[in-house]
């Protein structure tokens, strides 16, 4: 499982939610942009590297219940966009959680989780979700 273990490895460095702050209005987002959507030309060459809050606060969510032709047997799930302590919005799906239990101001927080298998390659990916805090 030599893949596995290199898989891992990279982990490290991606673990940390990369995403750009504006240099001109200070609004971060994530994941990163070249250039501020609000301030767009006065943004250019102003953005610089920024770590998002890893906290945060559900801002709004959905339920998403089956696909008609896919992802059979598969429960519903939810996905949210959080607010993140610093202000930057993430959309990421909600895990570890009660359906019923989620609410808008629920406190969570970013995990790396695994989000598929790639089954000829063996190669495994790795994405953030969401748990109550
Ligand atoms: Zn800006």
């Amino acid at each position: 499982m030599s893949s596995v273990a290199r898989e891992w490895r990279e982990i490290p460095g991606r673990y940390n939610l990369q995403g750009t702050k504006c240099g001109n209005c200070g609004k971060i987002y994530f994941p990163k942009r070249d250039f501020c959507p609000k301030c767009r030309r006065q943004s250019m060459g102003k953005m610089v590297p920024y770590e998002v809050c890893r906290r945060g606060k559900v801002f709004s969510f959905s339920i998403i219940h089956d696909a008609p032709d896919c992802n059979n047997g598969i429960k519903p799930y939810a996905v949210a966009l959080v607010q993140t302590d610093d202000g930057a919005m993430i959309s990421a799906q909600l895990v570890d959680v009660d359906l019923e239990s989620i609410e808008i101001g629920m406190p969570v927080r970013a995990v790396l989780r695994k989000l598929d298998a790639d089954g000829a390659s063996g190669v495994i990916h790795y994405g953030f979700k969401f748990v109550p805090q």
